[in-house]
């Protein structure tokens, strides 16, 4: 059984000092897959250790040099996709699809970056001032295991493209993609100290990146519970917090839209990544008129998904991550019930077949009000909620009234109407008529789905603190 012992540090791979080890189990048959050495304190403290000297020098290179950098990334981690690819269906349970997507958006990370960084003003004017783009300092990076690699990449190459070094805190369940990722850095002959990488716990190897003050900068990805943890414990030496976080996405059918179009991207927006995706539309509303067509769809959609049989390429809902994922998402099933939704299609227990693995049924339900657990609670499992609205404003009250605002889909047989509703709607993203996907699009959600933006120039701008020179033309 492969043990996962290495962390990367300071340009080298090094042996933990942490011994405690969990075991990494494959969802898909609940075999033991590996076991991770985890992290300790002084780990965490050698790679903070490591970043810090490292970005004397870094934070000074030029936009030539950090260009070269992501470059040599891109090409390793590309270099590496079908390996990363394996590991994600493995350890993850992704589809051989979705898997295959997470990949090309980790590798595709660096080169849009490099783009982006590219034509970015890090020097500009205000007023008679000059104003210097200036790198925040030292980064930690904390993931969530629903697409690690992806994660990882897209906090790495904007807090690189800034001048800013890295202290990476992975998700401890994916050890087997961020093994890949070390190899990919070490390949890509990154000097020593630029990006460390180290698997632990959140509550040792996280909170010691939140708590140290040599860290000047946090970028996390994962739970609203856990970001808000992470806020409180960041604002004792008053970091930059940028916070990826939880969602309850509206998806708004509008009256005019054409039902055989917007179901089916109904439920590929709720199921998006097994269901375990933060921007999943997870509460679809729809005209109380249409609600029993939209329910015979919905199930007749969901009843032709393949479930299972990771490799096949028509795959699309994998298990859940590990045993305390399928049970959340079995206690939401079985709360729904108990509250008097109504099952669609799907419904507690395992797909006939699949009890070997972590699967759970994919599930729609309908008498849903938005008052309802299932309703306000983010599942991160493939379960759908039905909502019904009599008018178009109605649907927009319902579609903001969360504590979340991540995203959202709008699907009208108007495009005008489709993009008026949008505007509406108080979400980080809102995508019209399709699961669309900008990688340059700022990222990130209102309300309790976050702070801040990943991605693009509005990813570059987390990681730098603005320097105004005055009087920079002046004589004495
Ligand atoms: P999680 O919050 O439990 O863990 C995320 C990461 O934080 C892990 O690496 C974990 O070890 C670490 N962590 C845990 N406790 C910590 C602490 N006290 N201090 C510092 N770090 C700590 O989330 P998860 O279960 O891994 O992932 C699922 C969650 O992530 C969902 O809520 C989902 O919506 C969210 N998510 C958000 C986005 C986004 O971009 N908004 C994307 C993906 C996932």
């Amino acid at each position: 059984m492969h043990v996962y012992d290495k962390f990367y540090i300071n340009g080298q791979f090094v042996k933990p000092l942490g011994t405690e080890q969990i075991e990494l189990i494959n969802p898909a048959n609940k075999q033991a897959a590996g076991k991770v050495v985890l992290g300790n304190v002084e780990d965490t403290q050698k790679a903070i250790e490591a970043a810090k000297a490292a970005f004397k020098t870094y934070s000074k290179t030029s936009v030539k040099e950090r260009g070269e950098i992501l470059s040599r990334l891109h090409e390793a981690l590309s270099d590496r996709s079908d390996r990363l690819t394996e590991a994600t269906v493995q350890e993850y349970g992704a589809p051989v699809s979705v898997a295959t997507m997470l990949t090309k958006i980790a590798v595709d990370a660096f080169s849009h970056m490099k783009e982006t960084m590219e034509s970015y003003p890090f020097i500009r004017t205000a007023g008679t001032a000059k104003v210097r783009m200036e790198p925040v300092g030292v980064v930690g990076a904390i993931t969530p295991w629903n697409a690690n690699a992806t994660h990882i990449a897209n906090k790495i190459a904007p807090a690189l493209a800034a001048g800013c070094t890295v202290v990476v805190k992975p998700s401890e369940f994916s050890a087997a993609q961020t093994e890949i990722f070390m190899e990919a850095v070490h390949a890509a002959d990154i000097p020593a100290g630029i990006i460390n990488i180290v698997n632990g716990k959140g509550e040792v190897v996280g909170e010691e990146l939140t708590r140290h003050p040599d860290v000047t900068g946090i970028t996390f990805t994962g739970s609203t519970l856990i970001g808000k943890r992470i806020a409180a414990g960041a604002a004792a030496n008053l970091k930059r917090v940028t916070l990826e976080l939880g969602g309850k996405s509206p998806t708004v059918i509008l009256d005019d839209a054409d039902l055989t179009k917007a179901v089916p991207l109904a439920v590929g927006a709720g199921f998006i990544n097994s269901g375990q995706a933060c921007l999943a539309g997870t509460r679809v509303l729809v005209p109380e008129s249409r609600l029993e067509e939209v329910k015979r769809l919905m199930a007749e959609t969901v009843e032709a998904l393949k479930v299972g049989d990771l490799w096949n390429e028509a795959a699309v809902i994998g298990p859940m991550v590990n045993q305390k994922q399928f049970e959340r998402v079995q206690h939401y099933i079985n709360q729904a019930i108990e509250d008097g939704a109504e099952v669609v299609v799907g419904g507690a227990g395992s797909p006939q077949g699949l009890e070997d693995g972590y699967y759970v049924k994919p599930t729609v339900f309908a008498n849903v009000t938005n008052d309802m657990t299932i309703a306000r609670e983010e599942v991160f499992g493939p379960v759908l909620s039905i909502i019904t609205y009599k008018t178009e404003d109605e649907a927009i009250e319902i579609a903001n009234d969360t504590l979340y605002g991540l995203q959202a889909f709008v699907f009208s047989g108007s495009t005008e109407r489709g993009n008026r509703v949008a505007e509406q709607i108080v979400a980080g993203r809102v995508s019209v008529n399709g699961l669309h996907d900008e990688p340059k699009a700022p990222f990130g959600g209102f309300k309790q789905s976050g702070i801040g933006r990943d991605h693009g120039t509005y990813g570059i701008e987390e990681y730098l603190e603005p320097k105004s020179i005055l009087g920079h033309n002046a004589v004495l």
